[in-house]
């Protein structure tokens, strides 16, 4: 894969201290994220993308692509779109 990591690290490194400050919530399931914990805790901040990577890479470095999120919400969403209700079985099948 192939993007450009260091502007996107940059970014994200400025996304972390911006929303360290404001602290908003996990855009993927509304709890309060954990700014404090280490990087790769499942409660600290994540960069999750809005439209993925996979299918959007121009999308990586525009800032409205950008959402926070827990590392655990991230992670289990994958390249997925979020769903409306995290954690509720879809009844129609
Ligand atoms: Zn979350």
């Amino acid at each position: 894969m192939t993007r450009d990591s260091r502007a996107e690290r940059d970014l994200h490194a400025e996304l972390h201290g911006l929303w360290g400050i404001a602290r908003p919530p996990c855009w993927l399931c509304g709890q309060p994220i954990d700014y404090d914990a280490p990087a790769h805790d499942p409660d600290a901040l994540d960069v999750d993308h809005v439209k993925p990577y996979s299918t959007h890479p121009h999308l990586a470095l525009v800032r409205s692509n950008l959402r926070p999120s827990h590392v655990r919400c991230n992670r289990s969403r994958g390249a997925r779109p979020p769903r409306p209700e995290i954690g509720a079985v879809a009844e129609e099948w």
